[in-house]
């Protein structure tokens, strides 16, 4: 049982104070609209001729622009990091571990004005981004607890020899967060790369561009020497290949799509002209989430928890449940109480600063991606909720519930990462777990069951990171639900853990012999 470590608290919005702080906030943000960010590469402020601009999906306004990093920038950002490498990496675990419960406490005095920037370019709603925030504290408060365990080193067997065994950082690295979580999945990358000795280039998604700036000036506040952690937005396209090739790049944590998570994975295992070691590589990835609903199941509870993991931000969570697999004598009775809770949901739909329950999807791409995976749910299956949609003003796409899906429908096999729900109906609890392994992912996963022996059969054979019963796929908590894909979901980091930190060091055996 782990002691000494407490779970961040998300602020309550009910309260009438906490709602006027993220209201200053948003005042706040008002008056800087418009501003352009610099990259930050050693400390140095460089401005670049091209930039990108960060959008609010619910309204399409212009928040703001970032400045595009040139490949020629992004090199003198690896070679920086490089440098400042030399001192960060023999700094003390103490020194290192005050800079980031410095950070910790900066972002708790900012709380409201960092939840607003999240909710204006993610379109999350307040008591998301406020969940995202309590994310980043407990991924701080975890790697700093437990870097102090592991600077001890490993445990070894006594000899007549001097022996140690020392975790040592590894390097520069490439930090490839989402914009799902611009948050809590960047500043993990940077804090578990800087505690344990490394030093980080950040390239932010191009949709959540700000925020991620807004960190950076946290972490240069709380004193975390230039150079240690460098910001270098620009679009991955363009200088993606560049910095996950470079001899000096060590390692690079990437989470976002399978597509472009291969394609790193791919070309970090090539060796660069000058490079002298082997890549490593996270890769957190999609997913294509079932939940397994039984005929024992409580019905009621089966729908609120499979409507609140498929639409709450949209469906845009890794985690989000986007299969329903239903036994057949239920699955007339789960579907009606699907479209009632739905239905429930639908009733605060709007934009995030508004705090509505569901808000915009991210941005234009999205909106069409997701809007032509609802046409072709039209064709595979039945809509009997949702299936409308609208980009006059914000990106919005109703929450939509198909069923009569097949186990071979594309919308049953697909990542669509919007609120689109297939519902499958299946024969046999067996038939539904083989459906639920079916795809290439293997991320999150779900029963609703009060069946012991299938309960007992699930959690030997559905084959998922995340694995759940009689709750929701959603809402992992940092050392409660440790977080991480099978399959092509992922390397299976489990972020927030001891394994985690373990990737960006090498272990160090040292040996004296004391005989004359
Ligand atoms: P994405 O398009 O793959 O982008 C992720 C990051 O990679 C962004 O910073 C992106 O930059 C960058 N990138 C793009 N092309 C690159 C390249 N060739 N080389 C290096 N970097 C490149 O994913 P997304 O749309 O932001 O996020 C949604 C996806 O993330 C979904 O598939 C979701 O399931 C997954 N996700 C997984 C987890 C998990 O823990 N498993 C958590 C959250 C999200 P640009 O923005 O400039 O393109």
């Amino acid at each position: 049982m782990l002691t000494g470590f407490k779970n961040a608290v998300e602020v309550d919005f009910s309260l009438e104070e906490n709602q006027k702080k993220i209201m200053d906030a948003f005042r706040q943000i008002e008056s800087e609209k418009g501003t352009v960010y610099p990259l930050v590469i050693g400390g140095e402020r460089i401005t670049t001729n091209q930039t990108i601009t960060s959008y609010n999906p619910a309204n399409k306004e212009v928040l703001g622009s970032v400045c595009a990093c040139t490949a020629e920038l992004a090199d003198q950002a690896i070679h920086t990091a490089n440098k400042a490498f030399a001192a960060w990496s023999h700094t003390t675990v103490d020194e290192r571990v005050r800079t980031l419960r410095k950070l910790a406490t900066l972002l708790i005095e900012n709380r409201f004005y960092i939840d607003a920037w999240n909710v204006l370019e993610s379109g999350k709603n307040w008591g998301e981004a406020d969940g995202e925030l309590c994310e980043q504290l407990d991924f701080i408060n975890s790697y700093v607890m437990h870097i102090q365990n592991l600077d001890k080193g490993l445990e070894l067997v006594p000899t007549d020899e001097h022996t140690k065994c020392i975790y040592i950082p590894i390097g520069v690295g490439v930090a490839l967060p989402p914009w799902n979580f611009p948050v809590s999945l960047s500043a993990g990358m940077v804090v578990s790369a800087v505690v344990t000795g490394n030093t980080i280039c950040v390239k932010p998604s191009s949709d959540t561009p700000i925020v991620a700036y807004k960190l950076q000036e946290l972490c240069e506040k709380a004193g975390i020497p230039a150079g240690v952690v460098n910001y270098i937005p620009g679009q991955g396209s363009e200088i993606g290949d560049l910095l996950v090739e470079h001899p000096l790049t060590r390692f690079i944590n990437f989470t976002g799509s399978k597509a472009v998570g291969c394609r790193i994975y791919e070309h970090a295992a090539k060796v660069s002209p000058g490079q002298k070691w082997l890549k490593r590589v996270v890769a957190e990835m999609g997913g294509k989430n079932a939940i397994i609903v039984d005929s024992s199941a409580n019905i009621q509870k089966a729908a609120q928890g499979v409507v609140s993991s498929a639409f709450t931000f949209q469906g845009q969570k890794c985690s989000a449940c986007s299969r329903a697999i239903v036994l057949d004598d239920v699955y007339d009775a789960f579907v009606e109480a699907v479209v009632e809770e739905t239905k429930k949901l639908k009733e605060s739909q709007g934009p995030g600063q508004e705090n509505c329950a569901i808000g915009p999807v991210v941005n234009k791409a999205s909106f069409d991606k997701i809007t032509g995976y609802v046409e072709i749910a039209r064709e595979e299956g039945n809509i009997v909720y949702g299936g409308t949609y609208s980009d006059e003003t914000g990106y919005f796409v109703d929450p939509t519930v198909v069923r009569d899906i097949t186990r071979e429908a594309r919308i049953a096999n697909e990542e669509i990462f919007g609120p689109v729900l297939a519902v499958i109906k299946v024969n046999t609890f067996d038939e539904a777990l083989d459906v639920a392994n079916q795809t290439e992912y293997a991320l999150t996963g779900s029963v609703y069951s009060e069946t012991r022996e299938n309960v007992i059969k699930a959690k030997k054979t559905f084959h998922v990171g995340n694995l759940y019963f009689n709750r929701k796929s959603t809402a992992a908590v940092v050392l409660q639900h440790p977080f991480g894909g099978f399959n092509l979901s992922g390397t299976d980091a489990k972020t927030g853990t001891a394994d985690y930190l373990r990737n960006f060091m090498n272990l160090k055996s040292i040996t004296e012999d004391l005989t004359d």
